[in-house]
């Protein structure tokens, strides 16, 4: 099963960041390297929570 970045949709293979929603908990954000070092905001699909 194929991992995308919550943030820019790419797919993610090796490093990335995992970690479920802050908020609602429900839902896995998936965020790739590159988006972690520019810190790109990333929402969850699932309550629509926005985060850094
Ligand atoms: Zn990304
Ligand atoms: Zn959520």
């Amino acid at each position: 099963m194929v991992k995308k970045c919550s943030s820019c949709g790419k797919e993610v293979m090796f490093k990335y960041a995992e970690f479920s929603c802050p908020q609602c908990s429900g839902e896995k954000i998936v965020r790739c390297e590159s988006c972690r070092s520019l810190a790109s905001n990333y929402s969850c699909s699932k309550c629509g929570f926005k985060g850094p």
